[in-house]
């Protein structure tokens, strides 16, 4: 069932609560990236511009003593957010008491105030990581209405999503968590097929669980990067120094066996004597030589990917074809990526951390559908898990 969003309220002269991802990278009070703060602006100024008053709840990094306290608190983004947004933001110090209560009753209808880190809770008993029950409770006290628009933290039963929403009438979705359920939750549950699934990075390990979801959703799965020698070293073939994970490769013989022709495998590489850019390297057909460790997909692989791609209309992507970090194994993930880009009546999409930021780097995220801006939530999402998060928004 769809789910409540923002757009279904009225916000007119309310308290709105918004749960927003502002976890940035921070040094010396400098915000690095400013994506998310960025993603979250349209929530925001729908609030204030409907007349609205808005109340901002973040994490940023863990809290695990005191003085973590100093170099994560939330101030410097209160900052750049007004800069971003042109107008005044009030930065509360506190997450809870007087200071906060009284900084909330002064608030006129369009004003934005940002509640300092949710995480100063843990220090006295993981609080906001833990849930707890008074916590959750305090927070909703102190509005009318709650949106959470953290996609990033959807699989962690915090606080400040969970803990708020059960203690409203209703929890409505931002527009950012809207589009990660529409892009992303769609794409798992109601894809348009032919459905690809192109799963790469370093451990079968890590994406087990969307492997297996993904096979019982797509109709081809392709696997690239490091865990393809894995799968390699499951099926006999010789392997090298590539990475593996050796207790892992009945799980993969298992998957070969139980995923038949579904799975997709690369059919040569890039290999090199060394984990470093400045060695010679070179393309091989199937197996590594010995003493040579496999970086990256190669040309014949990307055009057998391309081939399996050329029809799809629903594409998830999750994970680096090769080390994309160097430039010299960064040719797959390129690839791949402007391939997407070419695929006019397709929906692409980005499954989330590492691969988000190849996609960037590598200057192709433009061109495809939706980017997630989970990691950790939308790995879980694609493994088809439910996302407390999320489930803790309203259906509509
Ligand atoms: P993940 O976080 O699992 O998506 O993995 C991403 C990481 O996998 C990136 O840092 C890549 O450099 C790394 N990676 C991709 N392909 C390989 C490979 N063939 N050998 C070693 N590492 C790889």
């Amino acid at each position: 069932m769809a789910k409540l969003t923002v757009s279904d309220l009225d916000v007119k002269g309310k308290k709105v609560l918004i749960r927003v991802d502002f976890n940035v990278p921070i040094k010396a009070g400098v915000i690095g990236n400013d994506n998310r703060i960025v993603a979250a602006l349209p929530t925001i100024k729908y609030v204030t511009e409907n007349g609205g008053k808005a109340i901002l709840f973040s994490h940023l990094g863990r809290v695990k003593k005191e003085e973590d306290k100093k170099e994560l608190s939330l101030r410097p983004v209160a900052e750049h957010l007004a800069d971003l947004i042109k107008k005044p933001v009030t930065f509360v110090p506190v997450t809870r008491g007087p200071q906060l209560e009284e900084a909330i009753g002064k608030m006129n209808d369009g004003d934005i105030l940002l509640v300092e880190n949710t995480r100063f809770e843990d220090l006295d008993g993981k609080k906001e990581s833990g849930n707890d029950p008074e916590l959750g409770k305090y927070w909703a006290s102190l509005g009318d209405l709650y949106v959470n628009d953290a996609f990033g933290t959807a699989h962690r039963s915090h606080a400040s999503n969970v803990g708020i929403a059960s203690n409203m009438k209703q929890a409505a979705a931002g527009f950012l968590l809207e589009k990660e359920i529409k892009f992303l939750g769609n794409a798992v549950d109601n894809p348009v097929h032919p459905f690809v699934a192109i799963l790469g990075g370093a451990k079968v390990s890590d994406k087990i669980g969307v492997i297996d979801h993904l096979l019982s959703k797509a109709d081809k799965v392709i696997i690239g990067g490091g865990m393809t020698y894995t799968f390699y070293a499951a099926k006999g073939m010789k392997i090298g120094n590539s990475l593996v994970e050796k207790d892992k490769i009945e799980l993969a013989k298992s998957i070969i066996e139980k995923a038949g022709d579904k799975l997709v495998l690369p059919v040569d590489s890039v290999v090199a004597e060394k984990f470093a850019n400045d060695v010679p390297s070179k393309v091989v057909d199937g197996e590594i030589p010995d003493g040579y460790m496999a970086l990256d997909i190669g040309p014949k692989s990307v055009e057998l990917f391309e081939n399996v791609l050329k029809d799809a209309k629903t594409v998830v992507w999750n994970g680096p074809m090769g080390v994309f970090e160097m430039s010299n194994y960064a040719k797959g993930t390129l690839e791949v990526g402007k391939f997407l880009g070419t695929l006019k009546d397709a929906t692409t999409i980005v499954g989330g951390g590492d691969s988000t930021a190849a996609v960037q780097q590598l200057g192709v995220a433009d061109k495809l559908t939706h980017i997630s801006t989970g990691g950790g939530a939308s790995l879980e999402y694609l493994e088809g898990k439910t996302l407390p998060g999320i489930a803790a928004v309203s259906d509509k």
